[in-house]
Order: C-alpha cells, then sequence, then structure tokens
C-alpha cells in the first residue's frame, strides 16, 4: 500500500514516540566506558520518505556514535567494490546464533566470521575496503557513509579513544581471524580502522537518511547522490533481515518486518524498501543490545503505516 500523507505522518511519528517515552527499562552500555555517562532519557525518531521528506521529532538532531550500525553501511560499500560472490564466500550471510563479539562462533565456524552484523564479520569487512594502507581504507569508508547520511560525519575523538583503551575483545577476534587466514592485513591496523568507524557522529535523522538511501535503491534521497546500486541495497538488506538485531533478530523480523540495524550507543535504523529509511535513537538497551525505546516506537510505525514487508493487505 502507499504511504499516508505527511501530516497524518507526523501525527503518528507522535503517537509513537509518546508510546516509547513511557518505556524506562534496559540499560546503557557501559562496556566501552565513555558510553555509560550519556542521558539515558534522550529519545528521537526520524522518519526519511524516498521522496526526501522527512519528519522528525524529540532528540533527533542530538549526535551519537552510530557503532554497529556502521557495519551496515561498510558493507554496502565493500558489495560496491568487491561485487556479490567475493564478500559472499569471504564473509558470509549466516546468522551465528551467539553474541555479536563471540569468539566460540568464530571457533565453531572454523575461523569463518559467520556474517557481516557481528564483529568478526565486520572486521573482516573493514579489512576487505579497498586500499593498501589503513588509512586509504579509512578515507573509503568516512566518506562512504558520509555520502550515505548526506553530509561529512566527523568522529568523536573522546569515543574513539575510550573504546581504543579497552577493546581487547575486537582485538582478540582480528588476531584469531588472522590466525586462520581470513584477514590478509594487518589485524590490530584493521581494528583501529574499525573502532573509528564505529566512533562515527550520526544523529537520528542522518540514520534515517542513510536507511531512506538504502530503501531507494541506492540513491540518497535528499542530495539525490547515488552511493551504491539497487543490487548492492538488496543484498543489504537481506543481511539485515536476518542479523541485523544481535541474537533477537529473529523475534524483530517476526515483530517488525523490515530489515533493520542496531548500535550499543543507541541508534537503530530500519528500512521500509522503496518507502522510507527510520532512525531513532534512545539509550538504554535490551539485553541483546538494542534500544528498547527505538524498537518500540520502530514497531509501532511498521504497523501505523502498514510496513511490514510480509504483510500481504
Ligand atoms: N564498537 C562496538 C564494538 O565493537 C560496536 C558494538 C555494537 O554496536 O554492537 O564492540
Amino acid at each position: 500500500g502507499n504511504l499516508p500523507a505527511g501530516g497524518r505522518i507526523d501525527e503518528l511519528l507522535a503517537a509513537a514516540h509518546a508510546r516509547a517515552l513511557g518505556h524506562h527499562e534496559g540499560a546503557v552500555a557501559d562496556y566501552i566506558p565513555i558510553l555509560a555517562g550519556v542521558d539515558p532519557e534522550l529519545f528521537g525518531v526520524s522518519v526519511v520518505g524516498v521522496d526526501g521528506v522527512a519528519h522528525d521529532i524529540g532528540d533527533s538532531g542530538v549526535r551519537f556514535s552510530i557503532q554497529s550500525i556502521s557495519k551496515a553501511f561498510v558493507y554496502a560499500l565493500l558489495c560496491e567494490a568487491l561485487g556479490h560472490e567475493e564478500v559472499f564466500d569471504i564473509v558470509g550471510v549466516n546468522n551465528t546464533g551467539s553474541a555479536f563479539n563471540s569468539i566460540v562462533a568464530i571457533e565453531l565456524n572454523e575461523g569463518h566470521p559467520g556474517n557481516p552484523m557481528v564483529n568478526a564479520g565486520a572486521i573482516a569487512t573493514t579489512a576487505l575496503m579497498p586500499g593498501d594502507t589503513a588509512e586509504e581504507k579509512w578515507a573509503g569508508i568516512a566518506s562512504g557513509l558520509s555520502r550515505f547520511a548526506g553530509r561529512r560525519l566527523e568522529v568523536d575523538e573522546e569515543v574513539y579513544r575510550s573504546e581504543s583503551e579497552t577493546n581487547h575483545r575486537n582485538r582478540a577476534i582480528a588476531q584469531l581471524l588472522g590466525s586462520y587466514g581470513r584477514i590478509r592485513f594487518d589485524p590490530s591496523a584493521v581494528v583501529d580502522v574499525y573502532t573509528r568507524q564505529c566512533a562515527l557522529l550520526v544523529d537520528a535523522h542522518d540514520l534515517a537518511v542513510m536507511a531512506a538511501t538504502l530503501a531507494d535503491g541506492g540513491v540518497n534521497p535528499e542530495t539525490r547522490e547515488r552511493v551504491v546500486s539497487a543490487e548492492v541495497c538488496r543484498d543489504t538488506l537481506a543481511v539485515l533481515a536476518s542479523s541485523g538485531l544481535y541474537e533477537r533478530s529473529g523475534e524483530w523480523l517476526f515483530e517488525i518486518g523490515l530489515p533493520g540495524k542496531s548500535g550499543v550507543a543507541g541508534g537503530l535504523v530500519t528500512v521500509a524498501p522503496g518507502k522510507v529509511g527510520i532512525g531513532a535513537f534512545a539509550p538504554r538497551l535490551d539485553e541483546a543490545g538494542n534500544s528498547v525505546r527505538g524498537q518500540i516506537a520502530t514497531a509501532y510505525l511498521s504497523r501505523a503505516l502498514g510496513l511490514n514487508i510480509f504483510a500481504s493487505a
């Protein structure tokens, strides 16, 4: 079906925001020390249509680190650069059933990273990005994610430093992948680029534009720039549908019926192909690491706007 008129979308967005605002459960991520200090009450939601019309509410202009949501967009950039087959073979597309930072999952899989939305697969994805040096890889990631957002994204240096000082587990994952020959690049340098990409600052509106770019077959609906091909969007959305919300990916697809990706700073992007992108930010997370209010608001919008991709009526 078609989307309701703009004024009606504003009303439904306000209702979604009001409903989720009443929820105080969940906890702010604290394994990255700097994230523990964020105001847990912040809450913004944005909806951007493939026509470029934006609807924003609450703290939709407050910036936070993109964290794991970067994985979706770096994956799209890699698919654009290397093509479907090569990325499929090396990174994979199957849900691991384990936590996003699991080392056991790598071992059980004989060194295969699983899929690009867990840390192992995301680190392998970053390693495969074009460029002979870490700086070249970083430049491609920073400019690529900025094109998705339609503005130049900057790194939060404090988040980058805080995570760099404490990311022993991601270093272990990269070394393990290196030992299996899955990373043909210095594992420490790859983790550094990955940590930087996770520290890029976005707001809920940026996330909605980035999601709307995937919804729009790879064309940013605000800048009208083509960022990736329609085929790459299709592949990326399939991966998000199966693995975008950590171990809750099945529950999410069952309830919301849309591809999405969450990050531990409290961001959440959701894509309704051909229709809209939704960006949400609220720092309190469920046990898997997904924004509680973000999920509630998005579920409301999916139902109210008729976005579930499995619904025939
Ligand atoms: N930078 C975080 C990490 O690698 C991202 C995790 C997330 O958002 O899930 O641990």
